[in-house]
């Protein structure tokens, strides 16, 4: 069956699946409020997810992140990263987390075939960390950080995002911890989504910043392999953990996109900020739907847009990234 490519020449290995837009966590850039159950939510099931993994296996994906929302509160989430595992064409097996869960349920999700981790750690002062995040879990999920690595994560990714006047003093302290540690860590640029204009305005610290402090203070940039996608990597000798930057504004971020994502609802999104998404749920309701569910895939990654409008001011209809997992 043929690879998932778009019409500028760019593939698709590499699948991010929400499975549920719940979350315990009210950070401020992305779920202020919290999570507000609508009553119609209905996330997908262990065999629509099976469905799903398997069409995606078939035209080329070898990656595939679980997300959410916070994916490990769902009930059966070591049931999902088993579903992904059992299927031999996908080589790497990924999360992001909050962290929340994770000291318990390391060693389990270890076992059940989970590879990678990113866990969101947007400061290094726990009074910082929960301003921000809305939860005094600092410590928690630190010790999450720790489990992980005790239950045979090689590498446990940190993502943060900067954020002016909040926690962009902690760049010097987050540079620290890596010094002596096996950490990637990942500075995400705050994107505008449907939340409102002035939280960006007042707290958006460009990436281009961080990088010019990252270069002053001697790290260099390493070359890109092709499933890093967009993100820009530095490193320096006497430090043993490495930095990505993620710059969704930067010029050609776009050009090296490599990744598609699913909303938790069963929803195609060929970028994080342009469209509603396309309805896949019909086609995951049986095996015997696979070819045209992948016939549907192919028929809208021809329609995938060059670039994201994000220049513009135009965020799409994403509320909020909890709802289709960052
Ligand atoms: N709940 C999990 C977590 O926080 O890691 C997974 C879902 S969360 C939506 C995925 C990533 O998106 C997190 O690292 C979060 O910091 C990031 N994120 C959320 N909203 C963002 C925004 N407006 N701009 C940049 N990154 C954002
Ligand atoms: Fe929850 Fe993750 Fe959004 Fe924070 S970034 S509110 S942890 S989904």
């Amino acid at each position: 069956m043929s690879q998932l490519q778009d019409s500028f020449g760019r593939r698709f290995h590499y699948l991010r699946m929400s499975v549920t837009d719940v979350c315990n966590f009210k950070c401020t850039y992305c779920l202020p409020d919290g999570y507000r159950p609508n009553g119609r939510d209905k996330f997908l099931g262990l065999d629509e997810i099976n469905n799903l993994v398997a069409a995606f296996a078939e035209v080329g994906t070898q990656k595939i992140r679980i997300t959410g929302g916070e994916p490990t509160l769902r009930k059966d989430f070591t049931d999902i990263i088993r579903i992904v595992a059992d299927n031999d064409k996908i080589n790497t097996i990924a999360m992001t987390t909050n962290g929340y869960r994770l000291e318990q349920h390391a060693k389990e999700w270890y076992e059940a075939g989970l590879r990678r981790i990113n866990v969101s750690v947007d400061s290094l002062d726990p009074k910082m960390f929960y301003q921000i995040t809305g939860e005094n879990k600092f410590d928690k999920v630190m010790r999450g950080i720790d489990a992980a690595l005790e239950a045979g994560f090689e590498r446990v990714k940190i993502n943060a995002v900067l954020l002016k006047g909040l926690n962009d003093k902690d760049l010097p302290s987050f540079l620290h911890w890596i010094k002596n540690s096996p950490i990637d860590l990942r500075f995400i640029e705050l994107m505008e989504t449907g939340l409102g204009r002035d939280y960006f305005q007042t707290h958006h610290l460009s990436g281009a910043d961080i990088k010019s402090q990252l270069i002053t203070d001697g790290w260099s940039r390493v070359p890109s392999a092709v499933e890093d996608g967009p993100a820009q990597n530095f490193s320096r000798s006497d430090h043993k953990g490495r930095i990505g930057l993620i710059m969704p504004y930067e010029q050609h971020f776009c050009a090296s996109c490599n990744r598609l994502r699913v909303s938790a609802n069963g929803k195609l999104h060929l970028c994080l900020f342009t469209e509603n998404g396309v309805d896949l749920r019909d086609l995951l309701q049986d095996p015997s739907h696979r070819p045209e569910l992948i016939e549907r895939l192919h028929g809208q990654l021809a329609q995938k847009k060059e670039t994201h409008f994000l220049h513009d001011g135009i965020t799409g209809v994403t509320q909020h990234l909890a709802s289709i997992g960052g």
